[in-house]
């Protein structure tokens, strides 16, 4: 059987304030979680049809170490290999050098090509870095360069978005995944109220969404899901993945996996996972149910949902399409960019997840 493989990068060269993924600038175990990460690599027993290095920050390892984990795994030919890097961590030389490591797809979290944005996110690099690292990884011959924006983010404006936009569809870039920045409970940005003052409120966000969709669409990147957009050929076919509700594994703390039709989650401290033979598995959930895959596949705006899944979402597609959240094409429902704003109130209103 084929499945993807996720692989989670705990380490960060600092933490970012709004941040709360699994990750932590201590590096001391590096070695040995690159051991450990291999190990359970080897332990997989399916073809690996996609790979993607996430974190945490990726680029933080070295080119040996992407090569030795990915010696451990039975990958098909031609996969798509990803790695996520900072654009403060990864010059020319070194990207050139994971690829011929075997990544063959890396994703930039650029944000914003806006320095004061850049500063009360907390990023390390400036725009100037993160346009640098764009044309680092086309010379180092990446075909396939994706970059993280962000919308919502502190100081942002309609006009700030439009360039960063302009700036990254002038660079490199084959992909670009743009998210709503989340004020996570804990974070230190969710604490800082000179900070929070400054953010956008949900009505200018959604307008920047939109016009976000409108300008990527205009310069030829297509959405394929709610924050995905690529030029032609160039949608994440790992991530498509994810939302086909298609199984893989999930390597590292805090990582998930779908196997055998069961989701779980590694919660393994780094020095647990380094130090067991195999990583501990939390069971979740049954995984695969009718409404989970209407509801991941309803993200794709591109391909959508077939109109007649579920009762309910039959009889109510027509408020729907009439009300501009929802389009109708060869029998599959597909939300619109607006549709897109309000998805989980339309999966409880068609009565999805029941
Ligand atoms: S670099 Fe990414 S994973 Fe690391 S702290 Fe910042 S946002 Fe989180």
């Amino acid at each position: 059987m084929e499945r993807g493989l996720y692989i989670h990068i705990p380490f960060c060269a600092r933490k970012c304030p709004y941040c709360d993924f699994f990750s932590s600038p201590d590096m001391s175990l590096k070695e040995e979680y690159v051991r450990a990460a291999k190990r359970n690599v080897h332990a997989v027993k399916d073809r690996i049809s996609s790979v993607y290095f996430g974190g945490g920050t990726p680029s933080l390892l070295l080119p040996e170490h992407f090569a030795d984990i990915l010696s451990a795994a039975d990958i098909r030919s031609g996969a798509e290999i990803s790695a996520e890097a900072n654009p403060g961590t990864a010059d020319e030389k070194y990207l050139s050098d994971i690829k011929a490591a075997g990544i063959n797809r890396i994703s930039f979290g650029i944000q914003s090509f806006d320095d004061k944005e850049l500063k009360a996110l907390g990023r390390i690099h400036s725009a100037e870095e993160a346009a640098s690292a764009l044309h680092s990884a086309k010379k180092a011959g990446f075909e396939n360069i994706s970059a993280d924006l962000m919308i919502g983010i502190p100081f942002q404006t309609k006009n700030s978005l439009k360039k960063s936009l302009e700036a990254a569809v002038s660079l490199p870039v084959t992909h670009i995944s743009a998210y709503m920045l989340k004020i996570e409970k804990g974070t230190p940005l969710s604490e800082n109220d000179s900070l929070l003052r400054h953010i956008p409120d949900d009505d200018e966000t959604a307008d920047m969404y939109l016009e976000a969709v409108n300008f990527l669409a205009e310069n030829g990147f297509e959405q394929y899901e709610i924050s995905n957009f690529a030029r032609k050929g160039y949608e994440c076919i790992h991530n498509l993945g994810y939302w086909r509700c298609e199984e893989y594994h999930g390597i590292g703390p805090s990582a998930h996996g779908f196997v055998d039709g069961e989701r779980f989650r590694c919660d393994d401290t780094v020095k647990e996972f380094t130090e067991r033979p195999i990583q501990g598995r939390t069971f979740i959930e049954k995984g695969g149910s009718k409404g989970e895959r209407a509801m991941l596949s309803l993200r794709l705006t591109k391909e959508g949902i077939p109109a007649d899944m579920f009762e309910r979402l039959e009889q109510r597609a027509e408020i729907l399409i009439r009300k501009g959240l929802m389009k109708k094409e060869n029998g599959m429902l597909k939300l619109t960019p607006e549709g897109c704003l309000v998805s989980n109130e339309i999966i409880i209103f068609c009565g999805i997840l029941d």
